[in-house]
């Protein structure tokens, strides 16, 4: 299955894109998690994205673009691939659009994880992540078992600095101009599905295999 995810910065996407990806057997490609893994090795890549994630604005298409070519062209990704957190732009999206048709091949769908801007900022400021393999986490909502442990790996988990209520807005405005537009993209398409995301999580993830059962 070749999946994009879609939803404001908290939907869940994260958390979500965990359990598709061993339900479904496909990598989880988190564009976050690869600039996060950049950042701390201090590669050129990283310190490149960190100008633009500490503002809570987008790193740039090309940039963004070429990472995800490079990524998708990886073995694990020939008999699909688990897209969050890309595309975020029009640009990224003909881009991903593009670069599955050179290869005859398609997306099965765009899943939109809807939730409306008033639940997000509890959700972001809430959130806690394991640096070491990107599991998420949420203060009252998603806690982990063991205190400040995360529960897959035994790492110290902790707070992301663009997770602070001021970064957390920037991220929004950003979202509503620049993402949001792959809505109605995905939609023109006939590639759009959407579930109800202010649900518990596992009620959610209930919802997403209902729509995905469609694909397998
Ligand atoms: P969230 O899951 O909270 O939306 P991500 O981990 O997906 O956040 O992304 C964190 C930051 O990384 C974004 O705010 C942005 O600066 C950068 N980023 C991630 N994906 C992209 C992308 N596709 N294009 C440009 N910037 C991106
Ligand atoms: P995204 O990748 O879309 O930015 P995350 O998966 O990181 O979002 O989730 C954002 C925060 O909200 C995390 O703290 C996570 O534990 C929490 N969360 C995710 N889904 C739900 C849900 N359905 N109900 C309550 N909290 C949730
Ligand atoms: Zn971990």
């Amino acid at each position: 299955m070749k999946i994009v995810l879609l939803g404001p910065p908290g939907a869940g996407k994260g958390t979500q894109a965990k359990s598709i990806s061993n339900r479904y057997s496909i990598p989880h490609i988190s564009t976050g998690d690869i600039f996060r893994k950049n950042i701390s090795e201090n590669t050129p890549l990283g310190i490149e994205a960190k100008k633009y994630i500490d503002k809570g604005q987008l790193v740039p298409d090309e940039v963004t673009i070429n990472m995800v070519k490079d990524r998708l062209q990886e073995d694990d990704c020939k008999s699909g691939f688990l897209l969050d957190g890309f595309p975020r732009t029009v640009i990224q999206a003909e881009a991903l659009q593009e670069f599955l048709l050179e290869r005859d091949k398609n997306l099965d769908t765009a899943l939109l994880i809807e939730v409306p801007t008033e639940f997000i900022l509890e959700r972001m400021t809430g959130r806690r992540v394991c640096p070491s393999c990107g599991a998420s986490y949420h203060i009252k909502y998603n806690p982990p078992i063991h205190g400040d442990k995360c529960d897959v790996c035994g790492s110290d988990i902790i707070q992301r600095k663009d997770d602070s209520e001021e970064t957390v807005s920037e991220r929004l405005d950003v979202y509503k101009k620049q993402t949001q537009p792959l809505i109605d993209f995905y939609k023109e398409k006939n590639l759009l599905s959407v579930v109800d995301g202010t649900k518990a999580i596992n009620e959610v993830f209930e919802g997403i295999c209902a729509l995905l059962g469609d694909f397998e």
